[in-house]
Parts: C-alpha cells; sequence; structure tokens
C-alpha cells in the first residue's frame, strides 16, 4: 500500500499514476487518484490492478493537484466504494490513508449522530472529524491537526479541502511519508522511489507532525501548532 500526492504545473494524473506504480511492489487491492481543478475534486477509484484505475480516470480532466493511493484492506472488504480516496459527507474534504486507526470504533460511535458514513473504512471516520471541526469554526489546518490528535494507530494521510485547491495537507503517525522539493513543484510519497520522477529532494516528516504542502512552500507543524524547521536531503537512489 502507498500514497503520493504532487502539486506543481505538469499534469498531476500521469504522474500520480506513474507514482503509484512504482509503489506496487507494497501489495494492494485497490487503487485512486483525487485531483482538483476549478470545478472541483474528482475521484477516480476501482478494486485491482492499477491498470484498471487508468482505465476510469477520464484523461480530459485538467489538474496540476492530486492525491494517490494503494490500498491493502484492513477495515472493509477490497471494493470499489472501500477503495480511497474518501470523501466527507458535505464533499468539502477528500483524504487517502495508510495504516489503521485503533480507535476508530469509539471515534465512529461518536460521528454517527452527525453523519452517515459511506464506506466500511476506519479511513472515513478522519476526514469526517476534519470536516466537523471545519464546520464547528476551525481553519483546515487547525482540523486536521485537532483530528490527528484523536487518534490512534498508525497513519499516513494526505488530505484535499475542494475550498482551497492550493494546498495539501499531510500528516504521519507509524507509517512512512516523504515529502519532495522541487522549484515550483512539491510532492509527496510513502517511499522517494515513486517521486524520483519529480525530484531527488526529500525532507522526513517524524511521527505526530503535519505539513501543509503548497506549490512553493513547505511548513512542516507539531500537532499543537508549533513550527518545526528541518534540512532537506538527496536522496542517492536511480529511478
Ligand atoms: N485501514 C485503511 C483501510 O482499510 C487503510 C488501509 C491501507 O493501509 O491501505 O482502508
Amino acid at each position: 500500500c502507498g500514497i503520493v500526492g504532487y502539486i506543481g504545473t505538469a499534469d498531476a494524473k500521469e504522474i500520480l499514476l506513474k507514482g503509484l506504480e512504482k509503489l506496487e511492489y507494497r501489495g494492494y487491492d485497490s487503487a485512486g487518484i483525487a485531483v482538483a481543478n476549478n470545478e472541483g475534486v474528482h475521484v477516480f477509484k476501482e478494486k485491482g490492478r492499477i491498470a484498471a484505475l487508468r482505465d476510469v480516470v477520464d484523461g480530459s480532466t485538467e489538474t496540476s493537484t492530486g492525491i494517490g493511493h494503494t490500498r491493502w484492506a484492513t477495515h472493509g472488504v477490497p471494493s470499489q466504494q472501500n477503495a480511497h480516496p474518501h470523501q466527507s459527507s458535505a464533499g468539502r474534504f477528500t483524504i487517502v490513508h495508510n495504516g489503521v486507526i485503533e480507535n476508530y470504533e469509539q471515534l465512529r460511535r461518536e460521528l454517527l449522530p452527525h453523519v452517515s458514513m459511506i464506506s466500511e473504512t476506519d479511513t472515513e471516520i478522519i476526514v469526517q472529524l476534519v470536516e466537523l471541526f471545519a464546520k464547528e469554526g476551525l481553519t483546515t489546518e487547525q482540523a486536521f491537526r485537532k483530528t490527528l490528535s484523536r487518534l490512534e494507530g498508525s497513519y499516513a494521510i494526505a488530505l484535499l479541502d475542494n475550498d482551497d485547491k492550493e494546498t495539501i495537507y499531510v500528516g504521519k503517525n507509524k507509517s512512512p511519508l516523504l515529502i519532495g522539493l522541487a522549484d515550483g513543484v512539491n510532492v509527496v510519497a510513502s517511499d522517494a522511489m515513486a517521486m524520483l520522477q519529480v525530484t531527488n529532494e526529500f525532507v522526513e516528516i517524524e511521527d505526530q507532525e503535519v505539513v501543509i504542502v503548497s506549490r512553493d512552500n513547505v511548513q512542516i507543524k507539531k500537532l499543537n501548532g508549533d513550527e518545526v524547521s528541518r534540512d532537506s536531503y538527496i536522496a542517492e537512489i536511480d529511478a
């Protein structure tokens, strides 16, 4: 299973699909991407191989921002519906997640009076919580940090906000995730291999940190909002 993300100027769809293909070795049962443009956030996902996903991705959707996922099901059968990305009820937020949320039953019970769940995944509660906290008046970054501070378990997460298509929100705990840097382009990947097509300069994310990624900026914070600074490194590997 794996995660990729891209925010830049080229066609995001092809970069995300190529990135996911580089992560196939990790194993998966379904795959999906979400891409953003002026019309909104578009989700394409399928059970099975990335080749099957390629068949359903609408090549005419112009976009230079998106996130992608290969799933290894832990909560809910492998199916198109349980495949990631998942969206919040009001459709504002879109998420991909690798890992397992251990307190998912409790969070699901808390959420059920407020939202109706569409999938069987533990992942969906994360995106629903972000929307709930945003509705209560928090900014997306605040809602995301508050959500992550409620989670127990492992996660690598990338999140899109329909109301701000210039940012990818990233979070990590006990699941691998890296940020890649280039000129006017930034990327996200479970494994540097997936994004050597764009850059070989990476920044590590530590557990319980969030990263706010835009085309020109990468900001790392702790869950309490404190800023973190960290140097990048050059990955000495061949694509
Ligand atoms: N627990 C999530 C699910 O079952 C994510 C699994 C993964 O790591 O791909 O959908």
